[in-house]
Order: C-alpha cells, then sequence, then structure tokens
C-alpha cells in the first residue's frame, strides 16, 4: 500500500523522537549532510556523525537524510527527500554532502539525488543547485567513479578540511561575495590540497588527508535504538593501523599510520548514562590499552563491542573482559585460506593464533568463535581451501564456529592494486568446495561473488563504470542491469597507471 507524504513524515520524526543528543536550530549556514544507505547504516558510521557534531560544532547547520527505505513510497507520493531535523527538502541546501563507504553505494547516491530533484551528473546542474560535495572510506582507494557526480571530493580523512571546504563555499558560493560556482572550485581547488575538483583535476586525483591529532578521537553526539547497534554510543580507540596488509586500504603507509586515543580520553568522553559503548578503528586491539579499557568499562557496568579484534592480540585477560562486558561471539579475521596465502598478503595470524581463539572462546563461555576469511586471492589453489577445511573442522570440535567469508576486490591504494577479479565462477567453485569440506560442523556465509565482481569493476574504474551505475539504476538497478551497464563500456579504455604503494 502506498504511504502519504504525512506518513513518511511521521515515520522519520518518530526515529527523530527516540534519539538521544539530537540537536537542532537554524541559521544562514546550512548544510544537508546525506547518507547513500538507510538509516540504521548511516547512524552506524563513526565518519558520517563526526562530520555531521563537527559542522555542528562550528556553528553551522548540518541536517541529516539518508537513502529511504522504501524509496518507491517516496517517488508514488511525489515527496522530495527531506532532512530529518527540519523537514526542509534536500535540494533547498546550498550545499549537500555526501559520504559515501564503498563502491556498490554509488547506486544510493544516484538515487538520493535523484529522491531530492537534484540532477545526479554535476554537468547537468547550474547555479540553482546545491554545491555538491563528496567524501567517505572510499576516497581512500578509488574515488574517480564519483567524478561525473561530484562538484569536489574531499579525499581521506576530512575532520579538519570540512571546515576550510565549509569556509569557501559560504564566502564565495552561497553568499554571492565573489559569486559562481568556478570561482568557488578553483578557491577549493588552491586552498585546499586533499580537495580533488573532477572539473579542474582531469583523472589526477591529490593525495588522502590526515587530520590533525587534535581532531581524534571522533566520536557521535547521537544514539539510537533504530540500528544493529541499538543505542550504543561510538567512539575510536585508535586511528589507521600500523599493519601492512598487502590488500587492505587502511594499511600503515595509506594516510597517517596508526594514532592512539589515550585512555584516559577516551573514557573522559562517554556520558555516565551510556551504557553500551563501540570502540571503532581499524585496529582497535592493537590499542596498548585496550584490556584495560574494556576492564573498566565492564566495571561501570557497559557492555562494550569492538569494531575488529585480530587474533594475534587475544589472551586470557583480554578475552575474559570482553566476556564481562557482554560479548557472546568472539569474532575476529585471518583472510588468507592457508598459511601459504596469508604469508602471501603478509596477514601476521597464523593457524595458532586461530586455535588460541577457539580455545579461549570454549574457556569463557562464549557461544561461537566467527572468523573472517578471504577466497580468490591471487595464486589461490583448491589445497588452500582444502587448508581451510582441514583446520576450520578442527577449531569447530574447540568451539562452535561460523566462517564470513568476502571475495577479495583488489583495491588502488594497495600493493594489490590492478589485480584481477578471481571470477565468479572459481569463487563460487570455492566456495562450495569449502561448504561441502565442513558440512555439518560449520557454519558458512559468504558475500555475494557476483556483487563482488561489479564492486571490482568501480574499485578498478574510473568516470566511465561511475556513469554506468546511474545507467543501472535507471534500468532497475539488478545485477543483470549493472553487468549490462558495464559490459556497455568501450573494451579497451587507456588505464591509469597502477599506484604501487610500498
Ligand atoms: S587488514 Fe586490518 S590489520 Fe591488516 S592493514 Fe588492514 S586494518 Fe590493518
Amino acid at each position: 500500500m502506498s504511504r502519504s507524504r504525512e506518513t513518511l513524515r511521521e515515520e522519520v520524526r518518530a526515529r527523530l523522537a527516540d534519539e538521544v543528543g539530537a540537536s537542532f536550530g537554524d541559521g544562514p549556514e546550512r548544510v544537508a549532510l546525506v547518507y547513500p544507505s538507510p538509516y540504521r547504516a548511516g547512524m552506524s558510521s563513526l565518519g558520517f556523525l563526526q562530520i555531521h557534531r563537527e559542522i555542528r560544532a562550528s556553528g553551522r547547520v548540518a541536517e541529516r537524510a539518508f537513502l529511504p527505505d522504501d524509496p518507491d513510497a517516496y517517488r508514488s507520493s511525489r515527496t522530495p527527500l527531506f532532512t530529518y531535523e527540519s523537514e526542509r527538502p534536500v535540494a533547498d541546501f546550498p550545499i549537500v554532502a555526501l559520504s559515501v563507504a564503498f563502491e556498490l553505494e554509488l547506486a544510493g547516491m544516484v538515487e538520493v539525488l535523484e529522491l531530492a530533484g537534484i540532477p545526479p551528473l554535476a554537468a547537468d546542474r547550474d547555479h540553482r543547485h546545491p554545491l555538491i560535495v563528496m567524501g567517505g572510506p572510499l576516497t581512500f582507494s578509488n574515488p574517480l567513479p564519483l567524478a561525473p557526480f561530484a562538484d569536489v571530493v574531499l579525499m581521506g580523512e576530512c575532520d579538519e578540511t570540512i571546515h576550510a571546504l565549509l569556509d569557501h563555499c559560504f564566502e564565495h558560493f552561497v553568499r554571492g561575495k565573489i559569486g559562481t560556482k568556478e570561482t568557488t572550485l578553483r578557491a577549493i581547488a588552491d586552498g585546499i590540497d586533499s580537495a580533488f575538483v573532477p572539473t579542474l583535476h582531469g583523472d589526477e586525483m591529490p593525495h588522502v588527508a590526515a587530520a590533525d591529532l587534535g581532531k581524534l578521537p571522533a566520536h557521535a553526539a547521537i544514539r539510537t535504538p533504530n540500528t544493529e547497534l541499538r543505542d550504543m554510543f561510538l567512539l575510536e580507540a585508535e586511528r589507521g593501523c600500523s599493519r601492512g596488509c598487502t590488500y587492505c586500504v587502511m594499511r600503515r603507509s595509506t594516510n597517517g599510520g596508526m594514532r592512539i586515543v589515550p585512555m584516559e580520553k577516551i573514557l573522559g568522553l562517554i556520558p555516565e548514562d551510556a551504557k553500551r559503548v563501540g570502540l571503532v578503528g581499524a585496529a582497535v586491539s592493537d590499542h596498548p590499552k585496550i584490556a584495560d579499557i574494556v576492564e573498566t568499562l565492564a566495571d561501570r557496568g557497559c557492555e562494550v563491542g569492538l569494531s575488529s579484534l585480530r587474533p594475534d592480540r587475544l589472551n586470557d585477560r583480554f578475552v575474559g573482559a570482553l566476556k564481562r562486558a557482554g560479548y557472546r561471539t568472539l569474532t575476529t579475521a585471518s583472510d588468507g585460506a592457508s598459511q601459504r596465502l596469508r604469508d602471501q598478503v603478509q596477514r601476521k595470524a597464523q593457524e595458532k593464533h586461530l586455535h588460541r581463539a577457539a580455545e579461549l572462546t570454549r574457556a569463557h563461555g562464549l557461544e561461537r568463535l566467527k572468523l573472517y576469511m578471504m577466497v580468490g586471492l591471487p595464486g589461490e589453489e583448491d589445497s588452500d581451501i582444502d587448508e581451510l577445511v582441514g583446520y576450520a573442522t578442527e577449531l569447530s570440535r574447540i568451539a562452535p564456529l561460523s566462517l564470513g567469508i568476502a571475495p577479495f576486490v583488489s583495491k588502488r591504494n594497495t600493493p594489490m592494486d590492478g589485480l584481477p577479479f578471481a571470477g565468479i565462477k572459481v569463487v563460487e567453485q570455492r566456495l562450495d568446495r569449502l561448504r561441502r569440506g565442513v558440512k555439518g560442523r560449520v557454519e558458512v556465509r559468504a558475500t555475494s561473488a557476483r556483487w563482488a565482481f561489479l564492486e571490482h569493476a568501480l574499485a578498478q574504474g574510473g568516470r566511465a563504470e561511475g556513469r554506468a551505475v546511474m545507467d543501472a539504476v535507471h534500468a532497475g538497478g539488478s545485477f543483470a542491469a549493472w553487468k549490462r551497464a558495464l559490459e556497455a563500456l568501450p573494451e579497451k579504455r587507456p588505464r591509469r597507471a597502477l599506484s604501487v604503494v610500498a
């Protein structure tokens, strides 16, 4: 049944009423912050919430909007996408900033702009339209497919650069002091090293920014029960990673390396009434005081969630603290199926660490061990999968075991940039071999090989692949529509030189 415009507004008001920490206000310098996935994903993104808090703290107005759960309801009721805080149409804001986390979210990016009544392609917009700024985790690897859509892309960590960018926008563009979009974009390109302006820079993207230490830790001003993280107060315990896994965009050399937030600062920022705390970071368990932090929070009666656990960091005290802080499943990753592959990608985890993780799961009465793995790494053979079957079977005798499998997708800004996708069939055969090998003993959940294939096309692609996403969205957004749109691209387009990072 189609829903009315008023019903859609009431749904948004109900979510707002459930939030703790949301703030309202008005002022002349307003920014719409739009997340191209639904509310439950956007409100779990600490980066998105950090930028929202940063803009608000500077005295400007930042209002949120998300890809609706049911975009068709907005279309059929002719409801333009509006912000949560003031219910103003997104298109009425002078600046619209989008955070894009990963390649496949480009579809949501096209959809939110169209739902707002804003032409997605920058070339179709003029001075009557908002300035469209993009940023987010995708900018650490390859934001070039965003180039046809964005007026500006802020590369990397933009805790500081968002302020510089808004200063330029409100000084030059919005107040009309100098007046044109072109002069504003020129001022941004000249004034902010990490700002990528597609109309000025061509395909040459600047390096990603690393934020000043004083900006850390990112923390969310708002908590909500309407996400999977349910009322969790999110803050970062560290940023970046000191390790060097060769497939990972967060590896030590991508931007500022690992930056650790002191324990006292972390504990001091957690509100008294927060009963659930999410510690976020690419390598949270590498924080030298992580066990102390979790123990202290458990003593306060808090439940704690960590965004990542490295198997070589698990020990009796740490897992005991996690159990006291509410952990029921111990989740970690080893990524390569065999030791040979883990060595090849410089992943430190070894089989002995996984054994230890299983033993700690059992010793502390946790319900399950969950391991994240990749399949389809270059050089992978059936024998690597057989090795995984062998030790997964052994681990499952120690503790109930789940495997979460993702196909390998090579990313720019990593040493594995430019490597081909293993192939949908190959990935599915390996998954089949794994499932047969551990049948009845280990639960296996895998992300789609077909969508990983599309992710790879965008991760290694450029402007043309970005435009193909728009065509795919207009053709219904199915896998077949994406494949057709990408296959329609000219086959032998010049490829950007590989960016090999040491
Ligand atoms: S995969 Fe994890 S441990 Fe390895 S470099 Fe990336 S964030 Fe660090």
